[in-house]
């Protein structure tokens, strides 16, 4: 381990997407990783390079509910707090337990951390942002969110979670990092998921429509998944008095309907577009300003969104078989 000294770091939601690579990163830093998740929209296959290594658990729990003892008897230098359904048609399937998820999950791992003396980062989202009026989005921003809409389990579970934090952390009761994760795309993107980076190349794979929402002028700025994670171990490991929330992601900003045309180059794929109607409340527009990341933590996206989708392409191509092939199983849309 670097530094001497081994750390032991709790992930829930490890067996998610972010989570798993995640887990992945900590244990080549060489950590002893616990991984806690509720396998919700987690997947132990996510965690196959990990199981039975040394210095890797898997603890099923919900953070909803008190933690297990288990976990409540180890003591951690670090938690991250990356456990929510993040994608919209899973986290309003059950809203209740959405909100409950960052709200009382985030008090239960808090307390664990204020037990523990653990840092703790708090993976955050642009959501906070809601249908911003303010372009691109600095931390200073306070945000546009509908309290009473359907994103708004996720958005304003997701904003008290934060004050949970800067709360837990003005009382001295634990030191946190809040990171504003933008959307994040690589391999292990569940095809059912309902993402859009997901939906699209499995279905240009698959030879099926391709569903854009509304008509595709919407933007969002899509990170790899191996920058995201990369911001968030800085962001963990930052040593400075305390940040507030910093935004993680890639300014590279595109509309729904260029990076449908990317995947259909990248691809070769044939398949045609099928216009949807916009979810409701679906942001407009959403592009980061990392200016704080970079400053601070001497952070910034490297990889290039063509490169990424192609390596997202050929995982997905190996787990499902050859172009063309496949029929997107598994696959369901909000609309
Ligand atoms: N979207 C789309 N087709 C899909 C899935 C999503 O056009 O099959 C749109 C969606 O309406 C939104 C954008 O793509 O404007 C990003 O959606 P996603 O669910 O990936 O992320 P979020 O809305 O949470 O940023």
């Amino acid at each position: 381990m670097k530094n001497g000294h081994q750390k032991t770091v709790l992930v829930a939601g490890g067996a998610g997407f972010l989570g798993s690579h995640l887990c992945e990163r900590l244990m080549a830093d060489g950590a002893n990783v616990v991984c806690l998740d509720n396998l919700q929209t987690g997947r132990r296959e996510n965690l196959r390079k990990l199981e039975g290594r040394d210095g890797f658990t898997f603890v099923k729990a919900d953070v909803v509910d008190p933690l297990p003892a288990k976990v409540t008897q180890m003591r951690f230098d670090r938690i991250y707090n990356l456990a929510c359904a993040a994608s919209p048609p899973l986290y309003q399937a059950d809203p209740e337990h959405t909100l409950l998820t960052s709200v009382l999950g985030t008090q239960h791992l808090l307390k664990l951390a204020e037990a523990s003396r653990a840092r703790f980062l708090q993976a955050s989202t642009s959501e906070i942002y809601g249908d911003p009026e303010s372009h691109p989005q600095p931390e200073s921003y306070w945000g546009n969110v509908n309290c009473t809409g359907p994103r708004a389990c996720y958005d304003e579970g997701k904003r008290a979670a934060e004050t949970l934090c800067f709360d837990y952390d003005r009382l001295g009761r634990a030191e946190v990092r809040v990171v504003r994760i933008f959307n994040t795309y690589g391999p292990r993107l569940d095809a059912s998921d309902g993402r859009v980076v997901s939906n699209v190349v499995s279905q240009a794979l698959a030879g099926e429509d391709i569903t854009v929402f509304g008509d595709g002028s919407q933007t969002r700025s899509f990170c790899y998944v191996d920058d995201e994670i990369d911001g968030l171990v800085r962001l963990m490991e930052y040593n400075g008095p305390q940040p507030g929330p910093v935004n993680i992601g890639n300014p590279a900003e595109r509309t729904i309907l260029e990076l449908v045309d990317l995947v259909l180059a990248l691809t070769g794929s044939t398949s045609e577009v099928a216009y949807r109607p916009l979810p409701t409340d679906d942001p407009r527009r959403r592009r980061p300003d990392i200016e704080k990341a970079q400053r601070l933590l001497g952070w910034q996206p490297s990889t290039p969104l063509e490169m990424g989708l192609r390596a997202t392409i050929a995982w997905f191509e190996a787990r499902d078989g050859a172009p063309g092939k496949r029929r997107g199983e598994g696959l369901r849309l909000s609309a």
